[in-house]
């Protein structure tokens, strides 16, 4: 079964699938995993549960028949599990994944990048939120070491990774700050930084909308700095604003969830480490891809499963956020280190 133009009830392609390896984490961004919630008595997934590497690449070649070309490998903390080089290079020997990346908080990434490199990955996204000790600290839960994310970072280039991203997410009152350092830093070693609006992801983070800095005061600030005007996308459904510093000196990108939302072009697809598939990041349930699959499901009744999860998909949460928070918001949502950013 090829054929790419599987779309949901939105006409919205499958294209992207998100996948996390592993809900565990060794930080614990109080935007994402507060350690008020996730102490050493939270169960996490026994590894008995998460997708082997041989099934998630038999549904990686399945949901490239249905239109997806790019995968990207995230959490939890995709670098905590073990031997992810190894799944990188079955991916990367998948016909039909044309650009395989990871996100990560990349304090484990010194030692691995020239493995990850090798075993195929195409890129990487680290999630750097601040260049000031106190401030990473207070970000990451007290849990990570700027010096290891910076030297995590600078091996990745060194390992030949090109246009390295980095994922900045701005809460007001707390890392503001940062926005300009980063932008320095980003400039000065050739990376291209993106301010993400704090989302009110999963449910545990105790969103407060004062707290979101939108994207249009971010752009005002850097434009004080820099000149930056704005650069068309780069493909169809490209999830960041990009805007080019008017020096010639690289870009910038916005990732505005919460003051621009872009559901209507949302090609993404998430697999949780468990083997869930969701269809938006604020979903409430996934649909149990692992269980079919290890009770001997065929290929054409695993790919029946997903394009009918996708063709019923009407998902546009950023879109309708306004009227499902006024009735009293949506509380079952699935935590983002399940299905990954
Ligand atoms: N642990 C890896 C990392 O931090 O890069 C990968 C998983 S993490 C869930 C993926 C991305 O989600 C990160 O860039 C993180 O900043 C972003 N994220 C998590 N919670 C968020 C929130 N409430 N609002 C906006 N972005 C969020
Ligand atoms: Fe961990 Fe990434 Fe979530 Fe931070 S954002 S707690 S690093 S999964
Ligand atoms: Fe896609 Fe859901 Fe995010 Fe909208 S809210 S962009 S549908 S993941």
């Amino acid at each position: 079964m090829t054929n790419h133009s599987y779309l949901d009830q939105l006409k919205r392609p499958m294209r992207d699938l998100r996948i996390s390896v592993i809900d565990r984490c060794n930080f614990r961004c109080p935007y994402c995993m507060p350690s008020s919630q996730y102490s050493r008595k939270y169960h996490f997934l026994d590894k008995r549960d998460w997708l082997t590497f041989g099934e998630i690449t038999r549904l990686v070649k399945l949901f490239t028949q249905l239109g997806v070309y790019k995968i990207r490998l995230t959490g939890g903390e995709p670098l905590l599990r073990p031997n992810l080089d190894q799944l990188i290079q079955m991916l990367h020997s998948t016909d039909g994944v044309n650009d395989l990346a990871l996100t990560t908080n990349a304090s484990l990434l010194y030692g691995q990048a020239e493995i990850l490199k090798n075993a195929g990955l195409n890129r990487i996204t680290v999630s750097l939120d601040s260049l000031d000790n106190k401030t990473f600290g207070i970000m990451s839960g007290e849990k990570g070491i700027l010096k290891d994310v910076k030297e995590g970072i600078r091996e990745a280039a060194r390992a030949g990774f090109r246009s390295i991203k980095l994922n900045c997410v701005i809460q007001k009152g707390v890392n503001e700050d940062s926005i300009l350092p980063i932008v320095d830093y980003a400039r000065q070693h050739h990376h291209i930084v993106r301010f993400i609006e704090y989302m009110d992801v999963g449910t545990c983070n105790n969103w407060d909308p004062n707290q979101v800095m939108p994207s249009k005061d971010i752009v005002a600030l850097i434009n004080e700095a820099y000149r930056i005007e704005p650069a068309e996308a780069n493909y169809y459904g490209e999830v960041a604003k990009r805007y080019r510093f008017k020096d010639g000196k690289g870009e910038v990108g916005f990732i505005s969830s919460v003051t621009q939302p872009f559901c209507g072009s949302c090609t993404r697809a998430r697999l949780s480490t468990d083997g869930k598939l969701y269809t938006c990041l604020f979903a409430k349930y996934g649909a149990d891809l692992r269980t079919p699959l290890r009770e001997g499901a065929t290929d054409t009744e695993l790919l029946h499963i997903i394009q009918s999860v996708w063709a019923t998909r009407h998902a546009q949460y950023f879109e309708d956020r306004h009227a499902i928070r006024n009735k009293g918001g949506n509380t079952e949502k699935v935590e983002m280190f399940h299905i990954g950013g």
